[in-house]
């Protein structure tokens, strides 16, 4: 009876229109789009666009929150053990350090090539640092990426050996287009690990790009891998299509930390003279 009564008063005042868009939006999978919608298009409104160009707009913030999303879960994929970035990067304070190669490197055609890249030096100079912010840029290139300490990555394989799921082991270290392999030659290898490895840099060889960071040179690699054969054979690979870059210096935090000692120890002496 109510809803009889109630009819004429509800077809006088024309009931409202739903919305089509967000709905229509979802189901293209423009949800960033959808999202940001009445915002988009007071903008759009605001500016004087023409269709075309508001339809720009509107391209562009989904694009961008796209881009935005691949960049954050490449990153999580990655497990990178920090955030460092290249603009963190002092280069004053690392002069063995050329920027226009770092620059050159962070566009990524070495990855693009599956050319190895080797950076070494003493430890604190910035090496796990600049293979860090270099592998973000690889995933801003829309590269996967994989960062595994050397010893870790030893650990793994050799477990997956004793376990017979080798295979699985080496298929999931050779499937990141760039493979970082963080700090080779703290501890030396036992030969059947070094041997491993030998398996897992050839199946990568001029598929995808390793990235290794060592505080020993080339030279060391058959001490630091246990095993002087296996060693020259893993290098003739690596080095094929490579790139070194070799830090030289001080230890970027005990630098650091001596500067800031001297500072205060200047402050207490003679305020005026801090830059001595
Ligand atoms: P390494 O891997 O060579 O032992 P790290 O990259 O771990 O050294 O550097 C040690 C610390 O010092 C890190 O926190 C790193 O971010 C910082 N660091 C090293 N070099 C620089 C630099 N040139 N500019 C800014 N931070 C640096
Ligand atoms: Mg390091």
């Amino acid at each position: 009876m109510s809803a009889v009564a109630k009819a004429p008063k509800a077809s006088a005042t024309a009931p409202p229109v739903a919305d089509p868009l967000p709905d229509l939006l979802s189901r293209l999978r423009l949800t960033a789009l959808r999202d940001r919608l009445d915002g988009l298009l007071d903008e759009a409104a605001r500016r004087d666009l023409s269709m075309r160009e508001a339809l720009g707009l509107l391209c562009e913030a989904e694009v961008a929150h796209r881009d935005q999303r691949r960049v954050q879960m490449g990153t999580s994929i990655a497990k990178f053990p920090a955030v460092r970035t290249l603009e963190g990067f002092d280069f004053a304070a690392q002069p063995s350090v050329d920027p226009k190669l770092v620059r050159d490197l962070a566009a990524c055609r070495w990855v693009a090539d599956g050319d190895a890249l080797l950076i070494q030096g003493p430890p604190g100079v910035g090496k796990s640092h600049l293979a860090i912010a270099l592998g973000r840029e690889a995933i801003r290139h829309g590269y996967s990426v994989l960062f595994v300490p050397a010893m870790a990555l030893m650990a793994a394989l050799v477990k997956g050996h004793a376990e017979g799921r080798l295979e699985e082991r080496l298929a999931h270290y050779a499937k990141p287009k760039l493979l970082i392999v963080d700090e080779l030659g703290y501890l030396p290898f036992e030969p059947a690990a070094a041997h491993l490895l030998f398996q897992l840099v050839s199946r990568r060889y001029e598929r995808g790009s390793v990235l290794v960071t060592s505080n020993r040179t080339v030279g060391d690699w058959g001490a630091v891998l246990g095993d002087p054969v296996v060693a020259t054979a893993i290098l003739d690979r690596l080095l094929h299509h490579s790139h070194v870059l070799t830090i030289r210096g001080d230890s970027y935090r005990l630098r650091e930390k001596r500067r800031s000692g001297l500072i205060k120890a200047a402050q207490a002496a003679a305020p005026a003279a801090v830059e001595d």
